[in-house]
This record gives C-alpha cells, structure tokens and sequence, in this order.
C-alpha cells in the first residue's frame, strides 16, 4: 500500500490513506460534478444582454464588483472580463447562496448575480437569455439589469475520463450540477454520462448520492472541486476533489486529491488500486503458502533449518522486492 500511494503521488494523485486506495478498487458508481469538474473552470463572457437604459460596461462592472470575493469559477470568469477596470473595493457585504449566486451590496445598491432560482426567490421580472452556455442574470435594487452568458467548455480529457472509467469496469457514471437543464444535458450528451440530474442545491447533490449509495453495490466515488459540493464530497465512499482550482474546504473533505485537476486521473487511481491489491493478495497467499508447506515438511522431518530460515526471512524479502512493483505506475 505505502508503494502504491507512492507510485499514485508521482502522477499527482493524493490518496490520503490505504483504505481509500482499496476502496477505489471496488468503484462501481463515479459521480460528477459539472462546473470546474468537468468542465473547464477558465471559461469566458461570451454575450451580455442589457436591459433597456443600461450599458454593457455598467452592467459588467456591477456583477465583477459583487463577485469580488466569489472562488466559484463563474466569479472568477466574471471578473476577467472586467480585467483590472474594477476596484475592490466596491463590492461590499457579500453573501454567496450555495448552488444560485451571490448577494452583495454595491455603490450602496442590493445587487443579485445568479441564475433563474436566485431571481425568483428575489421576486426579479427577467427576460430568460437562450445562450450555449451558463446564463447569469444581473439585478439592482430589485430593478432587472441584465444577462451575462458565459461559456462553458467541456475538459479536453473530460470524454476520455469517462470512456476509460468504463473501460477500468465502473458501471456507472452520474453528473449532478446545480445549473440548468438545457446546459447540463447538452454537456452530459456530449460527455456520454449514464445519468444527468440538473438544477440541484448542495443539499439535492446529497439526496441524490444518498440514493445512488443504497442502490449500488460496489462503492461509489464522487468527483467535485468543492465548491458548492464539499457536504457530498463527505458523504460518498470515496471523495475526490480537484486540488489545483478545488477550495480548501474539498482538499479536507475528500479522501482522494487530483492535483492537476484531471479527470482522466480517475481511472488511472482504479488501476493503480487494482494493481496494488493483486499484489497484496500474492503476497498473502505466498508467504502463507511457503510458511505452510514448511512447516508441514517440518512435522514430516523432512525440512531442515535451510529451509525454515528461506520460509521467514527468504519469503519477506521475495515479498518486499514483489511489493516494490506497486511504486510502477507509468503503464497502467
Ligand atoms: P455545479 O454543480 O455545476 O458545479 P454549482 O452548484 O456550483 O454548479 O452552481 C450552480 C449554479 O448556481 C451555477 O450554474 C450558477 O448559475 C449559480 N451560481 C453559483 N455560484 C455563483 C456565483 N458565485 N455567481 C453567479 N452564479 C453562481
Ligand atoms: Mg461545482
């Protein structure tokens, strides 16, 4: 075990603990979460659409001042549109509502910046945006000011990932997201995932892993980066998160970190447990096996203390030497 976690550290794979790398071997259902999972979390503005008497700059400028202090990846899009033009200082009395937007009190102004649900809870009349991506809608002191869409690119080894966990025998693959139904079936077409469960709150994320969990056989791993998904990461059999763009709060919770945020890790990690636990079974069965035979031998006066020294000390090292193939990784 300690040279599998070895090997799985050298490709960036963090497993906090040899009852997580065994575990891993058993996966039978993977979960995901769509946005910074998945998909990529630089993506980029790809259209505003302004409510009359309002300018582009105006209403980018007041959602990059609310999404100031925002880790989520749609905040941080947010504010690389604006680039430098907009003071921190702006945003103040933040609020972020898990899995909806943010609350933040602007120039002295209530300003929204969410989806669809934040603007109903709100009472907000807005003009629903049909754009490829993840739409935010953009409100004022309860007046509508606007959308922003943003575009949402799937991981260049987000396919891969999911094509190689059914290759590595997962029999089921689930993406949950709190995002809209329209994005996340076209993403979940194109990902090719069994299951797509959309427009779900942290607490919904959990429901449905409860439900996935008792209805599965083998362990089930959930895959996020954290954010807004730290409670599940908690709850699955095995939790791993995103390391690099994760928030802290995944890199604690989860039992398993992916420091370079690839999905394609995933399977590599099955492998590598896989790898690890045959190896830990050769050895159990060796070493049992020659110690049994010598002392059978030994009862029949046939061993001689040759052979008893090759049965303990002879098979601890053959055993070592057998477990150092665990630290190779390269060709799994
Ligand atoms: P996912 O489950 O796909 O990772 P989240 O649960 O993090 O998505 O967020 C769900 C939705 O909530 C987003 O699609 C977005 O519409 C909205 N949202 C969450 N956080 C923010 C934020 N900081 N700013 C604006 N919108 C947000
Ligand atoms: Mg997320």
């Amino acid at each position: 075990f300690f040279g599998g976690i070895g090997g799985a550290s050298r490709l960036g794979i963090l497993v906090k603990g040899s009852n997580y790398l065994e575990a891993l071997g058993s996966t039978e259902t993977v979960v995901f979460d769509k946005t910074g999972t998945l998909t990529d979390g630089t993506f980029s503005v790809t259209e505003l659409v302004c409510a009359p008497g309002v300018s582009k700059a105006e209403l980018a400028d007041i959602a990059a001042a609310a999404e100031t202090f925002s880790t989520h990846p749609i905040a941080q899009s947010v504010r690389a549109y604006r680039g430098a033009a907009v003071a921190a200082e702006r945003g103040r009395d933040v609020r972020e509502v898990s899995g909806q937007g943010v609350e933040a009190v602007v120039d002295g102004r209530e300003v929204l910046v969410g989806n669809g649900k934040l603007m109903a809870a709100h009472h907000i009349a807005f003009t629903a945006v049909e754009a490829p991506g993840t739409v935010l809608y953009v409100a004022a002191d309860g007046t509508y000011l606007g959308a922003i869409a943003i575009a949402d690119t799937v991981k260049p080894g987000a396919v891969r990932a999911i094509a190689d966990l059914r290759a590595a025998g997962v029999k089921k693959t689930v993406m949950l997201t709190g995002d809209i139904r329209r994005v996340a079936d076209h993403v979940a077409g194109e990902l090719c995932v069994d299951e797509v469960h959309s427009e779900l709150l942290p607490a919904d994320k959990v429901a449905q892993v409860e439900r996935l969990l008792s209805n599965a056989d083998g362990k089930l791993a959930f895959v996020g980066d954290g954010i807004n998904d730290a409670p599940v990461l908690s709850r699955a059999d095995i939790g791993i998160a995103m390391g690099a763009m994760g928030s802290d709060a995944a890199i604690e919770a989860a039992d398993v970190v992916l420091m370079d945020d690839d999905p394609l890790k995933i399977s590599k990690a099955i492998r590598i447990s896989r790898k690890c636990l045959r190896i830990v079974y050769e050895n159990i069965v060796f070493a049992l096996g020659i110690k049994g035979l010598c002392l059978v031998l030994g009862a029949m006066g046939i061993a001689n203390m040759w052979a008893a020294i090759f049965a303990d000390v002879g098979v601890m090292v053959i055993a070592v030497l057998n477990a150092i193939r665990a630290l190779r990784v390269d060709n799994l």
